[in-house]
């Protein structure tokens, strides 16, 4: 896509720190890092998100996120690391090109955010209709 950040470093167009490449993924460094090693992974196919992205583009960013997530653990002192894909305005996605997020957290590092939420027992009669409502919409 002509104007789109990320597919402008797919091309070269804008520099970025570039870990892996192959004919379907892209990764590379986030200049803005939660914590060091903060790593994205992107189809090389523009897709704008998780209802748009083909199937053999997210199993190839997933098969990297495996491929990534050994390295990083082998190349930085981590003890975690969180994975985490928004999708949609609503949820703050700002670059609308697919792109999952790989971030570490030392032992010693502070809390990723969205990882520590408070559990509230939810009521079991609507987690039942919503998980029903959502199994008869599978296709
Ligand atoms: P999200 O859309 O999931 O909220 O996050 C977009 C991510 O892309 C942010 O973490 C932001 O720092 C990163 N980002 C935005 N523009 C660039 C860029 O030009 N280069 C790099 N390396 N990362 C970027
Ligand atoms: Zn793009």
């Amino acid at each position: 896509m002509e104007d789109c950040i990320f597919c402008k470093i797919i091309r070269g167009e804008i520099p970025s720190v570039k870990v892996y490449e192959d004919d379907k993924v892209f990764a590379f460094e986030d200049i803005n890092p939660i914590s060091d090693g903060h790593t994205l992974i992107i189809p090389k196919k523009h897709a704008e998100n998780i209802w748009e992205i083909e199937e053999e583009d997210l199993l190839a960013i997933h098969r990297t996120s495996k491929k990534l997530a050994r390295a990083i653990k082998k190349a930085m002192d981590v003890a975690g690391i969180a994975v985490l894909q928004l999708n949609g305005k609503a949820v703050n996605q700002l670059v609308m090109h697919y792109h999952l997020h790989l971030i570490p957290r030392k032992s010693d590092g502070p809390e990723i955010p969205l990882t520590k939420w408070e559990l509230v027992e939810g009521n079991m009669d609507k987690i039942k209709e919503i998980g029903e409502k959502i199994a008869a919409a599978i296709e």
